[in-house]
């Protein structure tokens, strides 16, 4: 069946982590000093704006309660939540009730 619906719900993808910066392991056998050397003001503003994100999702399940359609599903192995898209009616009732705004409601290619 075609979809008709002009929409649909996604989880955007989360802030990618970026690990500290490390000293050379030559240089840092030679003595006790900290191997991390710490963030640049730019790696540590990513990094604080990734932490404080209100908009992950904290898998909470409440998008799963709240769909009429029962398309959200949750991965048990990770976590993830996953919307069925062939059953998505595009009410909007899981981006409207997420906690962390965490659900992007998508206009579809045309
Ligand atoms: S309601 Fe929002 S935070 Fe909770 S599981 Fe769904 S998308 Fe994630
Ligand atoms: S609550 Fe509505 S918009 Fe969200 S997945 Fe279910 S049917 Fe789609």
């Amino acid at each position: 069946m075609e979809r008709t619906q002009s929409q649909y719900c996604r989880l955007p993808e989360p802030p990618q982590r970026h690990d500290p910066p490390e000293r050379d392991p030559n240089e840092r056998i030679q003595d006790w000093n900290e191997v991390e050397v710490g963030y640049v003001k730019n790696q540590a503003e990513a990094e604080a704006s990734r932490c404080l994100s209100s908009i992950t999702c904290t898998y909470c399940e409440v998008c799963q309660l709240i769909c009429p359609d029962m398309c959200i599903t949750r991965d048990d192995a990770t976590g993830r939540i996953f919307f069925d898209l062939e059953y998505c009616k595009s009410c909007g009732l899981c981006a409207h009730f997420c906690p962390k705004g965490a659900i992007d409601m998508v206009r579809e290619a045309q």
